[in-house]
């Protein structure tokens, strides 16, 4: 199974993007280097111009420049991994409940990228705690006023689906409950 490796720059930079438009969903492309087993996002770059919206971010054909441009630099160092959104959840909210790629989120995938998902509510605290999830294979913490979910979805051959990915970030230790 595909592992996904973060660099702590990118999952701040998605972080911010979606603390940025809460509360509507933001979007963005994943820039890294990936092999057979693992991908390395090494860099996330948020779509300026995308369409954000409560319930949905859309790309409309503007996004395209974004990404042909990114492709144009493609080579050794990195190549276009995928994209990420963000979820955002209100108060009154079920958190778990949009803490699954959507079917209109699967109508947009392709086998060979990988998605992020970041769910995220408004929290009182400030405290900063950023750990590896228990419960699912991503990453899950406070950040600021962000109480926030990272799921990293990528294609498996076993189950004919996305599922998500195992992930790691350097820097941020497992923390058990
Ligand atoms: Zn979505």
């Amino acid at each position: 199974m595909l592992e996904v490796r973060i660099e702590r720059a990118a999952l701040a930079t998605m972080l911010a993007s979606t603390r940025e438009v809460f509360s509507n969903e933001t979007y963005g492309l994943l820039l890294g280097k990936k092999s057979q087993k693992v991908a390395e996002v090494l860099h996330a770059v948020p779509c300026q111009v995308a369409d954000r919206k409560r319930y949905e971010v859309s790309c409309n054909g503007k996004t395209r420049k974004l990404e042909e441009v990114l492709r144009s630099f493609e080579g050794r160092d990195f190549q276009v991994l995928g994209d990420f959104h963000s979820h955002p959840v209100l108060r009154n909210q079920s958190f778990s409940e949009y803490s699954e790629i959507s079917d209109s989120d699967h109508d947009d995938i392709e086998k060979d990228e990988i998605y992020a998902l970041i769910t995220a509510r408004l929290v009182d605290s400030k405290k900063y705690d950023i750990r590896y999830a228990q419960i699912t294979p991503g990453i899950a913490g406070r950040w600021s006023d962000l109480y926030f979910n990272l799921k990293v979805y990528a294609w498996r051959n076993e189950c004919e689906c996305f599922s998500p990915a195992p992930v790691k970030c350097r820097g941020i230790k497992i923390k058990r409950k």
